[in-house]
Formats: C-alpha cells, structure tokens, sequence
C-alpha cells in the first residue's frame, strides 16, 4: 500500500472530477481527498440530461450517478457542494475557496491539485438573450428550468445542431412540441462531411422539426421579459415560447490562468502525458484541458464524457501514488442519435484531413448493418478517409440505423494501434446473419480503399466537377430518369450488363468517370473499363446517392430505402 498520504483537492465534480477522486482513493487509502464543486450536485449524468427532459429516463434520482454521502461512505471522500474555487496559489500551494451559501471565503493546502471544471455553454451576444424561457444545458439545474418550463410550452427553437442541439430537438418533439432547428452552418453536425449528415436531415424533417440551415439567430423577441419568437439573420421569424441555445462551449480556463498555468493553442489547459499542466503538482482533465489528438498528434480540447473520464482516471492515479500509464491519445469517437438515425465519427474527416495537411482520401460504402437476406437489415453509409501512400486510417463517418456505434468503435480501436486500410480488410470480425455480414461494411470499405491504393478502382469524391471528366452511369435506364446525376449534362447512360458490348461507343483515351446508385456497380464497371484499355478510370465513391447530398440536394423519395434517405444498397456485394 501507498504510504505517502496527500492531500488532494479537485475542482470540480463531475466526469474527470469525480473519477479522479474515486481512483486516487482506491490507489492510496491514506489520501485526503476533498471535492469542491460549485453546484448542488456531483456525479451526475450530463448525457442523459436530454433524455430526462423526453421523458426517456423518466427517474430524476438516475441521473445522480453517486451522490456525496456514497463519496463520504464508500471512498472517504469529502464533497463540499455551493463551494467554488476561486483562486490558486502556486508558491502557497493553496486554492481560495468561496462558499456559495454561508457567503464566506477559506483557504485550503493541498500536495496535489486536478482541475476539472468542464465547460460553460456559450451564449451568443445576442438582444433578447436574457428573456424568460430561453435555456442553456449543461446541468441538473438547467434541466430542472427546462422541465419546469416545458408542459407550458408550444413553440420550442433550438439553437445549435451539435450533439446537444439534435438530442434535445429530437425530445422536445417527442414531448409533442412544435420545434425549429436552427443552426449557422449549412448543416447539422459540421465536424462531419456534408454528405454524412444529409440522413440527419432527412430524420428530423421526417419526424415534423422544421430545419433552419445557414441561418444563425440574430435576436430574441420578448414580451413583458418573456420569450416571443426567435429571429434569424435573414429575417425569418420563428414564435417560440421555449428557448435552447446549444451552440458550443467554452472552456473554464480563467482560474488556471489567472494561476499562470499555460493555455495550448486551442486555448484549454496545456497537459502532458501525465495530465499535468506547467505545474508540475497540478493536473487538467475533461473539457477544460487538451488532449493528443490521435490522428494529429496536435494538442487540442476534445469535450466528450470518455476522454474526461478515463484521464480522470489517470490524473488520480498519479496524484495519489507519484505514477500511471500515461494518457492516451483521444480520437473524438462520438455518436448521436436523431429518432431513428445514429451518426458519428472517429478521427478526422476529410475535409478536416487535409485541413491538416495530409494527402488524403475517402471512399463511401453504402451497405445493410446485417446479411441482406436476414429480416430487419438497416442501410448505412460510411466513409473511410485515409492517407495516400500508407494507407493510414485517419477517421471514419457513419451514418444509418442499426450497428453505427459498432463501426465507429471498431475503426476507432484500430486507429489506436495506428491501424491501415489493409489492417481493417484483415480483421477478423464476429458474424452470424443476425448480426453482420461476412463482408462487414468496414471490409467492404477497407477493400475500396485497397483498390484505389493498388490503382485497381481508383475514386473520385462524390462532389467533383464531372464536366472535365468522361462519365459513364451504369445504372438502369429506368434509375437514370429517377434520378439523373447531378451537375453535368454530357452523361452517358450504358447499363452495366451491357457495357462490355457497347465500349465502342467510348473514348479510352479519355479520363473517365463511373457511377451508379450505391458504388457497387461503378466500381465493376471501372474494373471493366480498366481492363479494356481506359488509361485513367476512376469510381465515383458513393455513386449517385453520395453525389446528390454532397451537393446539398435529396435523393426522390422513389429512390430511398427507409427514412434516413439513404438509397438500398446493391444486393449483390461482390469485391
Ligand atoms: P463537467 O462534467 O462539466 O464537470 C465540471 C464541473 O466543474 C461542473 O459541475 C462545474 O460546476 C464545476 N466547476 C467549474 N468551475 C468550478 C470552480 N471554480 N469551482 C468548483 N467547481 C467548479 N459527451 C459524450 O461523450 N457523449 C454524450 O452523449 C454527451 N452528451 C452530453 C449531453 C449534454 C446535455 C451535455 C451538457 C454534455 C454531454 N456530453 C457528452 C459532454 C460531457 O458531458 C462532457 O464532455 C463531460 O462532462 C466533461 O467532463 P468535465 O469533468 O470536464 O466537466
């Protein structure tokens, strides 16, 4: 057993908080270990706050994950609620802390400090910002507000199409409101690719929530101090009686600066591998510090409860013993779900990619989460991007029903061991009918990004101009006029079972492109091609379907499997 007994303070209660206290004090029995948390409560669960208010987890008292008197029993840990750290003394070794409701202020030692104090929702500066009704999530208490004000509520707007602006919409709704979904960008979740959210979209309209895209709120207009209406920058007006700005958060660094402990680039407290900032006996995890993003390398905040939490972990661990493995890189592997559809990502996305300068690519797998023939098959898309040459996976984007959490996790274990695309069409995945396919999309994708490696089906993304390009769509005459592809009129219709007796009537000399429905039957058709002397052929990754939400536009509802919009996949999966 550990003999030193330090003391241990942490700021802040919640995810990283609490973690790191209850592993401190499984590693080190003789530790002082004192929580400061500024709200009423410790432990509680931040990601289900949105289902509460849906009346999906109906038990208020299963959101408190553990509450002080289990800290004080179970771990010996002291929580202290209503009381905020106000300032570090780093020559003193002290913290000041203000006592919320006896209105007095006390110092405390300790040996060592971690912080984690998360987050605030951002607030847009915005006229009317102040008016009853409109909310912010972040905390038992918000929801409490939110709940309070709900059964009286007709008209909700929600600001923001990040995971808590879609969460929130999506419950809202089901509580039988009238809800708007307002967000700046041109889409919903926009760390993800256009085309990857285009079934989101589909959802939510599917589902009655009226979609405001490139379009942010410019005021709110109130009555008597109350919430009217939501009005946004192109003047629309939206009446609403409930309020949500969603629209990110900013980081609780001032008590670390005001310290003089570093802000990295992404302006979170600086860590190294141990979670330790510039002070050496002081730590940083959760929402308020940076991690190693994985496909980087490059310190950014990353504001998920999993990274928060397992680096809780870490920082307490050595905290209390002087030692622990060192943190991992975090990847941002997070999903969301919007009535039936689940999206999320791993890693970068292309176009983040090569934001970050790498020479990167992405192929686009339209397939059902299970064998085709077995009842109750979903479709997804996904989209594997990764680096030319090595053939480095560097993120992954899925979108559908059933198995999206599967894939993303899967890709996301295989980043950590800094897997390729030719590690992925290696893995010896679990299947049986019910539950896979002996092919699983990830191989399929896998194969596809092998083939445009190897030079055997080389892909173009699905939003490149055609027009300098020789285009051939494979698809059925009867599928063309359903849907012709968009964006260039000098498109060459040849079914694919007739392409090899119609060659003549192509130019192999000239670059080409091939399309289809999903990308399975371009990519035997850019097989074909390429074996009857075309020099440059490419594959348009995820064929029509792909090109059409690319381009901002939707697949006919003639055209698509189910309510995510998604087109049904070519049966037959041959690689
Ligand atoms: P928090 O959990 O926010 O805890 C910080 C605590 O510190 C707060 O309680 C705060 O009051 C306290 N504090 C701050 N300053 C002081 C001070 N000076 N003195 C004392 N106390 C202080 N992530 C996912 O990965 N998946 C999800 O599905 C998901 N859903 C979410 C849904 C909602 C509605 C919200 C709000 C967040 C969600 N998140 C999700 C994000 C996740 O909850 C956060 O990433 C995680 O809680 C961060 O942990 P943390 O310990 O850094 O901060």
């Amino acid at each position: 057993m550990t003999e030193s007994a330090p003391t241990i303070l942490i700021v802040g209660g919640v995810a990283g908080g609490a973690s790191a206290a209850a592993r401190a004090r499984r590693m080190n029995e003789n530790a002082e270990i004192i929580i400061f948390e500024r709200d009423s409560y410790v432990s509680f669960a931040n990601c289900g706050l949105p289902y509460y208010l849906g009346g999906e987890i109906q038990d208020r008292e299963k959101l408190l994950v553990a509450k002080p008197g289990l800290f004080q029993r179970r771990f010996r840990i002291e929580v202290r609620t209503r009381h905020e750290v106000t300032a570090i003394d780093r020559a003193a070794k002290t913290i000041t802390v203000a006592d919320l409701d006896a209105g007095k202020t006390y110092t405390r030692s300790y040996d060592k400090l971690i912080v984690a104090p998360g987050a605030d929702p951002l607030v847009p500066p915005i006229p009317g910002k102040d008016a009853a009704g409109v909310f912010t999530l972040r905390n038992l208490e918000d929801t409490d507000k939110i709940a309070e004000a709900m059964p009286d509520a007709r008209h909700a707007v929600v600001v923001g199409g990040g995971y808590v602006g879609l969460e929130t919409a999506e419950q809202f709704r089901r509580k039988g409101l009238d809800v708007a979904l307002v967000e700046m960008q041109a889409q919903v979740m926009p760390f993800l690719d256009r085309e990857m959210v285009e079934p989101l979209h589909r959802q939510l309209e599917y589902n009655g929530i009226r979609l405001e895209l490139g379009n942010g709120i410019a005021s709110i207009e109130e009555v008597n101090g109350r919430a009217v209406a939501a009005v946004l920058a192109d003047g629309t007006r939206l009446p609403a009686d409930l309020i949500l700005l969603g629209v990110g958060v900013r980081p609780n660094v001032q008590l670390a600066e005001d310290a003089g402990l570093e802000l990295g680039a992404s302006r979170g407290i600086a860590t190294d591998e141990f979670m330790r900032t510039n002070d050496p006996d002081i730590y940083a995890v959760g929402d308020a510090a940076e991690y190693t993003f994985g496909s980087t390398g490059a310190k950014q905040r990353v504001p998920l409860a999993g990274p928060a939490n397992r680096t809780g972990r870490l920082a307490g661990e050595h905290a209390a013993t002087g030692e622990s493995r060192p943190a991992p890189a975090a990847w941002g592997t997070s999903i969301v779900r919007v009535f039936g559809t689940a999206a999320g990502i791993s890693g970068l996305s292309l176009r983040a990619a090569k934001e970050a300068g790498f020479d990167a690519n992405a192929v686009h797998v339209i397939a059902n989460h299970h064998a085709s023939y077995y009842p109750g098959a979903q479709v997804m898309a996904v989209k594997l991007v990764f680096e030319e040459g090595s053939g480095k996976v560097l993120g992954v984007q899925a979108v559908g029903g059933e198995g999206i959490d599967k894939r993303l996790d899967i890709i996301a274990t295989l980043t950590h061991f800094k897997g390729t695309v030719h590690d992925l069409a290696e893995l010896d995945l679990a299947y049986a009918p019910p539950f896979g396919s002996a092919k699983d999309p990830l191989h399929m994708a896998a194969f596809a990004a092998e083939n445009h490696l190897d030079g055997l089906a080389r892909v173009v993304q699905p939003d490149v101009d055609l027009c300098p390009y020789q285009t051939i769509d494979v698809r059925e005459t009867h599928e063309v006029e359903a849907l012709p592809l968009a964006g260039c009129d000098s498109v060459i219709n040849i079914p694919l079972d007739h392409l090899r007796d119609r060659l003549g009537e192509l130019d192999a000399s000239k670059p080409t492109v091939v399309a289809c429905r999903s990308g399975l039957r371009s990519y035997l058709g850019t097989r074909i091609l390429a074996q009857h002397g075309f020099k440059e052929v490419y594959n348009l990754s995820g064929a029509a379907a792909m090109r059409e939400f690319a381009l901002n536009r939707r697949l006919p509802s003639v055209y698509t499997a189910s309510t995510t919009g998604l087109p049904a996949p070519d049966a037959v999966i041959i690689d």
